[in-house]
């Protein structure tokens, strides 16, 4: 018995030495020395691809501590092949899909995440605070209570029983809200949303994990979209919210116009629940509603207007209103409005984005 102790202790051992590196401690030795941490803590999680630690920092010398969380991302992970899909045909990665070089690519995905995380939060979305990024290290403000307990994620949220399903519709109307900003404002697709990666706490709702998340011109971005409202709506669902189709819910998030913020967004939604035809209520609406998210998740999604089969058709059909069926519709009237520049390069603005926080890893390479 004992012996199998000490074989679990030497397996743990060697788990966290496996993250834990020589090259991981000195990061976590140097942020320490700059105080974006002052120790690290145990695992919150251990995952495929990275590990979230908790730590403590003292932000202001006098001041009380607070938590933040680590994520280290796992380097010579083979996952991370197939990872490559979010990063190949994206502008700002260009450069960067190197399957052979590992420590590259998680050294990217931790870019990609605190890039990414900066957009969102900066959009006013809930979501954690990048604070600091040096190759495969991410520390991010930690969302949890003062005692340092991580809000659960909506998976295993207990949601306080009185008026239960009044909350979930609430929060799912939250969901979307958010999903149409993260769209709009930040041009992002999550790629990997669900009740796994979204935290809850008193009835509002935290985005985290994004370093899959993509960029609007990314060749799959909306098929990603379709099936992030797949799963989050299959997941509200089974808590017994009345969630609306598959394709309202896309058109809603792509649409161009209309509201980008609360409360606005959640007018917008109602107005969909009113505006749903009566007799979408009953038992065979139901159905007819599963039949359409069916048809919906199978139909091809043409990603730019080079992939539509017949442009001049479906033009006329928005023309002569009846666009509806058109998955990308809004697609079409979002480059109606922005006629394409024959002199643009791929490559858009990212000046703002790529200032140098992880530009001084040099010493570490
Ligand atoms: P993975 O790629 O392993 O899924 P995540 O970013 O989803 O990584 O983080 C894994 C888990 O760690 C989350 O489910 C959540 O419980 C916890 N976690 C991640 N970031 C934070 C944070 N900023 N604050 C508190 N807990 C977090
Ligand atoms: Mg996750």
């Amino acid at each position: 018995k004992e012996g199998q102790v000490r074989e679990k202790d030497k397996a743990d051992r060697a788990t966290s030495e496996q993250v834990l590196d020589q090259r991981t401690r000195m990061i976590l030795l140097q942020m320490i020395n700059r105080g974006f941490v002052s120790e690290v803590h145990g695992a919150i999680s251990t995952g495929k691809e990275a590990n979230v630690y908790g730590a403590v920092a003292f932000p202001d010398i006098n001041g009380p501590p607070v938590h933040r969380a680590v994520k280290v991302y796992k380097t010579a992970i083979l996952s991370f092949k197939d990872r490559e899909r979010y990063i190949t045909g994206e502008h700002r990665f260009k450069s960067g899909a190197d399957k052979g070089n590992s420590r590259k690519m998680v050294k990217l995905w931790a870019e990609k995440e605190f890039r990414n995380l900066r957009r969102i939060h900066a959009a006013g979305i809930p979501c954690p605070e990048p604070i600091q990024l040096k190759l495969h290290v991410l520390v991010m403000e930690f969302l949890g209570d003062r005692r340092g307990w991580a809000y659960p994620r909506l998976r295993d949220a207990s949601i306080p029983s009185d008026d239960v399903e009044q909350l979930w519709t609430t929060l799912y109307v939250q969901l979307l809200g958010m999903m149409r900003r993260m769209y709009q404002v930040c041009k992002l697709v999550h790629a990997d949303l669900s009740e796994y990666n979204i935290l809850y706490n008193d009835k509002r709702l935290y985005i985290i994990d994004v370093s899959q998340s993509v960029e609007h011109d990314h060749p799959r971005s909306l098929e990603f979209l379709r099936m992030d409202i797949k799963n989050t709506g299959d997941f509200f669902r089974k808590q017994g919210v009345d969630t609306l189709s598959d394709r309202t819910v896309f058109d809603f998030i792509t649409a161009p116009e209309g509201p980008v913020e609360e409360p606005g967004t959640a007018e917008t939604i109602k107005l969909l629940y009113t505006s749903r035809s009566s007799d979408e209520n009953d038992d065979k609406a139901l159905a007819q509603i599963e039949v359409d998210n069916e048809v919906f998740r199978n139909q091809y999604i043409p990603q730019t207007l080079d992939q539509v089969y017949d442009i001049e058709k479906d033009a006329q059909k928005i023309g002569d209103g009846e666009g509806d069926q058109l998955v990308y519709r809004n697609l079409l009237a979002d480059q109606a409005v922005l006629p394409k520049d024959p002199n643009a390069e791929g490559d858009e603005a990212e000046g703002a984005d790529s200032s140098g926080d992880s530009g001084d890893g040099a010493a570490l390479d």
